[in-house]
């Protein structure tokens, strides 16, 4: 695919593509190049669907404007666009600026990845005061001329031009100019105003212009196309589309493309109008065909709400366009079978002509991808590669975010019931009732929880919908902007409750004879599309009661089979390994619920807080120092038995206390490791011995630290005193890890014995294979790990001639000191395995506490230092770099050695991939994170297949063209 590269000459470079009559110089593969809406525009002008034709100027241009202070390539607008221009009029005969035969275009965006509503379309581009009089006579319906003209005035004056409301409670400026003559002419419905009256309109808008800007409207068309275009442009870095595009991760040097296309009316008459549909239900996946259409209308009146769009069903009786609905019906077909996905796409009648304007794969919710996914592959529509590729693995929380209480709403329906809307985003939120975007996000930043209220939203309100916990709104259909971006973000959603009256003047909302107040409880649930006017109590999600909770049963929910479907479609094809952090046997249950293969990082410190065992743990972290002394003055004391003894007495209370809570905590440790064991049924459990610094385990409350020294008969100052000598700060670089298996052996040595002794005795039990893999955290030297290792293989020993059987196990170390990472040949020596402990090998490589990063990253990635977080994607250069040569220096030493990931990063799409890359053998993440790891390992594996197929290609084809007879060969068989 082509990538943009600002293009320094505009020699040979090609600026332009054409699409229309059944013929296209683009296609859906060039998306990077055309934009998705130029490429596809393309793609249908070739598969045979009606589109008007009109050509693409290419995300280059958008390049190299932004690079070079928002000019444009030498001749783009002298020579090509003219070209194009021309071409147009030829295949249309009509004339640009035509006085009796005006040809007219819209100027429309189009990002690589669709962005809707984020950027800017112009309609109608062509008409000034002498076209639109050719218009007229044309069609002899001035009527449709003015109203077209009167659109075109609009929408250049507001995008163009930038006449907009100039703070957030102003009206529309356009839409008061309208309405006030709306209301002069005593009519409602924009369709109702007569030719005079839009004569009127375009005379005030006109006049708008001029007062707002001091500029005339322009009237020549190549200076509106100028114009129009640079508008786009501008546009790709306007706020919200910058706001959006952070939000998806879209980088910002894509660019956008721009669309020159003919018009077609919808807005001509009763036997014209415009739609929006998508083939399948886009909100829970059902293979029901969803859309909405208006008749006498043009483009964005369907989603803008002015008018009630009908559903698309509708059509189907309708007298005027019962026909059209079946070649719709054909056309949904159509673009299943050619573009094998869900379609998302728009439409426009032109007197009883149907035209194609757009189409895309539909967005979707968690819950329709699976469905769809399942239901189309099986239909054999939909290739399983592509079900597995375009699911967004991060999206899949949504399957397990929480449903309401069937009781509790049972409940609600009672007593606070309010009124039902569209389902336009499954789920359940409860929270506060917000008027506005602002509101919203002040809610959310005061750690509560808000649903966003409102009669219709737009993309200024973006940032307040991120806020949310969900989204209600009084007007709009399936296809307006909030229902839209519930499906993409994944947000809890009721559009279009009819019966809701919201007065943001008054801060009310009504319905059902109830009112509520900003402040109010509301709770949506966006499965059903019922409101209630109170909180609502939530349950666990269906898959979590198929998989956790096993109160309902696989056969029994279809969301969990399509889930289950999907999630062993993207095994097929992972090769990475998942495995789980987990602690605990319920933990370890859960993971394997949701498909871990093992458990990659068990962190053994998290069983020390379990019960009371807290106090053993305490009581050999308050004798611990004591006792090392003591084992250090005996060694130097050597041979000296008299002082032996004496050393004895004075530190016997050390003695008793620190080995005496050692064999307390040795069988509770055991039991913890049996309990995994059994759970993970032979599945790999990577432990990591005892990792954090020591003072975490010590009580913090006065009362907790009396308690303590009391329960082991020792001051309240002594527990006091080694609290503040234990304390470490950020980002707690002192004695942790593997330092405190050096400095107390008996510690390790304790955790070792319980680790063999369960494993031996679940392997005797279960008569399955049991294979402990034993984990020493922040290695920086090999001589640590060694002395650790020393330890381990010594209790292994024991404990098997003990136990008088064979055990198998593995020994490792952690990489997250930036020396281990760099001696990594040294260590593989006696390292089986390598983890990457990603948090602290972060933390090290940058030298940056993980939690004071708060303070200065999110201005780092305001101004463009960092990408994404680097607590949550990886650093690819930087710390990505060191696990590189980690990899290659334990490999080096040790071929097969084994390598994970065990940090938060885990659990990343963006960071699996990297994985994936440098060839790491599995990723271990947080049981719930489980799927989201097995899609995005998937999603790799395809991505790096078609890259090195793609590689593969020139190479091919450099054979195929030395062996001239085979081609031929070929082509004769053919
Ligand atoms: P967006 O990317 O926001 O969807 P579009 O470029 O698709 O914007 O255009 C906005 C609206 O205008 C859509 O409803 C579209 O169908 C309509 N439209 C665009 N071009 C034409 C055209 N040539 N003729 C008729 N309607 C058009
Ligand atoms: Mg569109
Ligand atoms: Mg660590």
């Amino acid at each position: 695919m082509a990538t943009a590269k600002p293009a320094k000459s505009t020699k040979n470079a090609r600026y332009i593509y054409h699409f229309g009559g059944g013929k296209s110089d683009g296609d859906a593969s060039m998306k990077a190049l055309l934009g998705g809406k130029g490429a596809n525009l393309g793609e249908m002008a070739r598969r045979g669907f009606n589109v008007p034709p009109g050509f693409t100027i290419t995300t280059e241009v958008c390049t190299y404007y932004y690079a070079n202070k928002r000019t444009y390539p030498k001749g783009l607008f002298e020579k090509d666009a003219v070209d194009a221009i021309r071409k147009l009029e030829k295949a249309q005969g009509k004339g640009f600026g035509d006085r009796r035969n005006p040809l007219l275009v819209s100027v429309r965006s189009g990002a690589r990845d669709s962005m809707p509503g984020m950027m800017d379309t112009i309609l109608n581009l062509g008409l000034n005061d002498e076209t639109v009089e050719g218009l007229k006579a044309k069609t002899k319906n001035g009527r449709f001329a003015y109203d077209s003209y009167r659109r075109f005035v609009q929408m250049y004056g507001d995008v163009v031009m930038g006449v907009q409301k100039r703070h957030e409670n102003e009206h529309e400026p356009f839409d008061e100019v309208l309405d006030a003559v709306k209301e002069e002419a005593g009519v409602h419905e924009d369709t109702d105003l007569s030719e005079d009256n839009l004569k009127e309109v375009i005379k005030r808008f006109r006049a708008l212009i001029k007062e707002r800007t001091g500029k005339a409207f322009p009237n020549d068309p190549y200076d509106q196309l100028r114009g129009a275009v640079g508008a786009v442009f501008g546009s790709w870095m306007n706020d919200r589309a910058v706001i959006y595009r952070d939000k998806y991760r879209i980088p910002h040097e894509w660019g956008t493309a721009v669309n020159v296309q003919a018009m077609v009316f919808g807005n001509m008459g009763d036997t014209s109008g415009t739609g929006v549909a998508f083939t399948r239900n886009p909100a829970n996946g059902a293979n029901e065909f969803y859309g909405e259409y208006l008749a006498n209308a043009q483009g964005e009146d369907v989603v803008a709400g002015v008018r009630t769009p009908l559903k698309i069903q509708d059509m189907a009786k309708d007298a005027i366009f019962g026909d059209i609905y079946k070649q719709l019906l054909k056309v949904r077909a159509k673009l299943e079978k050619e573009f094998g996905d869900v379609q998302d796409f728009e439409f426009t009648i032109e007197e009883q002509t149907l035209y194609m304007l757009q189409t895309r794969h539909g967005k979707r919710t968690a819950q329709a991808y699976v469905k769809i996914a399942h239901d189309m592959v099986r239909e054999k529509l939909m290739t399983p590669e592509h079900a597995v590729k375009s699911g967004d693995p991060q999206a899949l929380d949504q399957l397990l975010a929480p449903i309401f209480d069937s009781t509790d709403e049972k409940a609600a329906e009672k007593d606070s019931y309010l009124t039902i809307g569209l389902p336009a985003g499954p789920g359940a939120a409860s929270g506060i009732v917000a008027f506005t975007a602002a509101k919203a996000e002040q809610i959310a930043a005061s750690g509560q929880k808000a649903v966003l209220c409102r009669i219709e939203t737009s993309p200024e309100d973006l940032k307040g919908m991120i806020a949310s916990e969900g989204i209600l709104t009084s007007r709009g259909g399936v296809s307006s902007h909030a229902a839209l971006v519930a499906r993409q973000m994944g947000k809890v959603c009721v559009a279009g409750a009819g019966d809701l009256a919201i007065d943001y003047a008054k801060g009310t909302l009504t319905s059902n004879g109830r009112t509520l107040r900003e402040g109010d409880f509301i709770a949506i649930n966006g499965t059903t599309g019922k409101v209630y006017g109170r909180k609502v109590k939530t349950s666990d999600s269906e898959l979590k009661q198929v998989l956790v909770a096993k109160t309902m049963k696989p056969q029994d929910s279809e969301l969990f089979r399509a889930y289950d479907f999907v999630m062993k479609l993207a095994d097929k094809y992972r090769t990475l390994g998942v495995r789980t952090n987990a602690d605990q046997p319920d933990q370890a249950e859960n993971a394997i619920a949701f498909g871990a293969e093992g458990i990659g990082l068990c962190r053994t410190e998290h069983m020390f807080f379990e019960g009371d065992r807290i106090d053993s743990v305490r009581e050999m972290i308050l004798f611990a120092e004591d006792y090392a002394k003591f084992k250090s003055d005996s060694a130097d004391a050597k041979g000296d038995d008299a002082k032996l003894a004496s050393l004895k007495g004075t530190h016997a209370d050390a003695i008793e206390h620190f080995t005496g809570a050692l064999e307390k905590l040795l069988p509770m440790q055991q039991k913890d490791f049996e309990g995994l064991f059994t759970a993970m049924a032979g599945r790999p459990v990577t432990i990591r011995l005892l990792d954090p610094p020591l003072h975490e385990f010590l009580p913090q409350s006065k009362d907790q630290k009396d308690d303590l020294a009391k329960k082991l008969g020792v001051s309240y100052e002594r527990v006091e005193a080694l609290g503040h000598s234990l304390h470490e700060f950020n980002p707690m670089l002192g004695h942790r890890g593997c330092r405190l298996g050096i400095v107390y052996p008996e510690i390790t040595e304790m955790q070792c014995r319980a680790i063999f002794r369960a494993a031996l005795a679940v392997a005797k039990k279960t008569g399955k294979k049991v294979v402990p893999e034993v984990m020493i955290p922040l290695v920086g030297y090999d001589i640590e790990l060694n002395q650790q290792l020393e330890i381990v293989h010594r209790v292994a020993k024991e404990e098997q001639d003990r136990a008088k059987t064979k055990l198998g196990y593995l020994v490792g170390t952690m990489i997250e000191i930036p020396r281990a990472a760099v001696t990594a040949d040294e260590i593989a020596k006696e390292a089986q395995f390598f983890s990457f402990g990603t948090n602290d090998l972060t933390q090290t490589t940058l030298g940056m506490s993980r939690d004071d990063s708060g303070k200065f990253l999110p201005h780092y990635q305001k101004v463009g230092i960092v990408k994404a977080n680097p607590f949550a994607t990886i650093d690819t250069r930087g710390v990505g770099k060191l696990m590189k040569m980690a990899i290659e220096g334990g490999k080096a030493t040790r071929p097969d050695i084994k390598l994970g990931i065990c940090g938060e990063h885990g659990g990343d799409p963006t960071t699996i991939e990297f994985c994936h890359q440098i060839g790491l053998s599995y990723v271990s993440c947080s049981p719930f994170r489980v799927p989201v790891a097995r899609l995005a390992a998937a999603q790799a594996a395809l991505r790096a297949q078609s890259a090195a197929n793609k590689a593969a290609k020139p190479a091919a084809a450099k054979a195929k063209a030395a062996k001239p007879a085979k081609k031929l060969r070929a082509a004769a068989a053919r």
